[in-house]
């Protein structure tokens, strides 16, 4: 016996229908627009990898190794993870097709879906969107400062309102080595206060205790050494000519030098945009990046300092502001009685042609009840095919907007729905 009820979708993994997508595809538009003009060009990597590649990358101690992939074996017995992030596979793309030997910069960009099991939340999903950025190649640090700009940018053109950039430096890996013990000691003669999970990474990773949302953790954490006051001559140069750069840009920032964030391949600049706006809560991370020059000759490539960022789209969807989400439609074609169908079948496909959205209900409902559906559709011209009016050769055409109704003949009715078109103000131009 088959069973009736109805399969639900997985936990944390959303369904996205079409009267949501227009502000999808708007936010889409503008990220790959605003990456096209600094000059990044799209990279496609496939869904799945093998899980080494995280494993290696990403590092063991990390929240997302360590608890968030979604592992399996195939029936080959190959260990494979759905992609987490973008950055191990664009990394492993670079160096598989030995793109460093073609050129010495590039600049890619990405947009897809990541997957996570963490615990479900508003803006927290366990299959999420990313859109990224990999500069290859240059050391900075103004193409960092390029980086951070170019988000903020992108976030203030689409109505993303109070934000807050912040950046570190987490120097080379030796000072962040030096750096990790200086803080186990620190922290070490504050064990027994931590929450239990701080006390766990104050073995595995204690840079992220930094992180911990437990306000315990963060009062003991507010007297802890700076990383910043680690540094070696060089990256104090980097840092510092990042800030200054990112001032002349006019680009906003805060010196955070509390900011660590999750993966292990970050070394020097580090950034975080925050939102505080929308509906977001407490997942107000809209977007994290950073430089991680020696992931490339790690995954066995050759020697190339890299930067990249990922922001979440559903969580800059929570922080836009509330637009309507009006589909349009140019025209919508109503018959009188379903001897038309054909017709109106036919006159669709002429609107269509010609480069219109239209749409017809030929399903034999009453008049009132295509008019009423063509109001909710957002029609901006209803046109009315009846045996009347086709016995004279014209049509119906109803002007939505100016509540006017006129007969034209089959051969102006695209040439009068465009007329209607070319009198709206462009107000409503954004989502159509
Ligand atoms: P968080 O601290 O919120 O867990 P993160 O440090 O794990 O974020 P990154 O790995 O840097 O996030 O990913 C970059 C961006 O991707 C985040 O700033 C966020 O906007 C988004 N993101 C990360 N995890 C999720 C998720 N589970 N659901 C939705 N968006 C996410
Ligand atoms: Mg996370």
């Amino acid at each position: 016996m088959s069973d009736p009820s109805p399969i639900r979708a997985v936990k944390g993994m959303n369904d996205v229908l079409p009267d949501a997508m227009p502000r999808w595809h708007r936010l889409e538009a503008a990220f790959r627009e605003t990456a096209r003009r600094y000059g990044y060009g799209e990279v496609r990597t496939p869904l799945v990898e093998p899980t080494p590649l995280f494993v290696r990358s990403i590092g063991e101690a990390t929240d997302i190794v360590s608890k968030e992939m979604y592992t399996f074996v195939d029936k080959g017995d190959d260990m494979l993870t759905l992609r987490p992030e973008g950055t191990a596979s664009a990394v492993r793309a670079y160096v598989e097709h030995s793109v460093n030997g073609q050129e010495p910069v590039s600049k890619w960009y990405y947009l897809g879906p990541m997957f996570r099991r963490e615990r479900p939340a508003r803006g927290r999903y366990r299959q999420f969107w990313q859109a990224g950025l990999e500069c290859f190649g240059d050391p900075g640090p103004q193409i960092d400062a390029e980086m951070i700009e170019m988000v903020v940018t992108l976030l203030s053109s689409l109505g993303v309102q109070d934000i807050e950039v912040l950046v570190n430096s987490l120097g080379s890996r030796e000072t962040r080595g030096r750096y990790r013990e200086t803080l186990r000691a620190f922290l070490q003669p504050h064990e027994a206060r931590l929450s239990e999970e701080s006390k766990q990474r104050l073995i595995t990773n204690p840079l992220r205790i930094l992180d911990s949302k437990s306000p315990t953790d963060q009062e003991i954490c507010a007297g802890a050494p700076s990383i910043l006051d680690l540094l070696d001559e060089a990256d104090k140069k980097h840092f510092d000519e990042l800030t200054q750069t990112l001032t002349a840009l006019g680009t906003k920032f805060r010196v955070e030098p509390k900011l660590v964030r999750g993966l292990d391949y970050y070394s020097r600049t580090l950034f975080e945009i925050q939102g505080k706006g929308g509906e977001l809560g407490a997942q107000n991370a809209l977007c994290g990046g950073g430089r991680y020059d020696g992931l490339v000759k790690e995954l066995g490539g050759p020697d190339v300092p890299s930067i990249g960022f990922a922001m979440g789209l559903e969580r800059i969807l929570l922080a836009l502001p509330n637009e309507a989400n009006v589909r349009s439609l140019d025209a919508v074609v109503v018959v009188t009685e379903p001897s038309m169908n054909v017709k109106a079948a036919v006159l669709l496909k002429s609107l269509r042609d010609a480069g219109l959205t239209a749409e017809g209900d030929l399903r034999g409902q009453s008049m009132k009840s295509q008019l009423r559906r063509a109001e909710k559709l957002g029609a901006r011209t209803v046109i009315i095919l009846g045996p009347a009016e086709e016995a004279r050769g014209v049509v119906q055409l109803k002007d939505m907007r100016a509540r006017h109704q006129e007969d034209v003949t089959h051969a102006e009715v695209i040439a009068a729905v465009r007329t209607r078109l070319a009198m709206d103000a462009p107000i409503d131009g954004a989502t159509r």
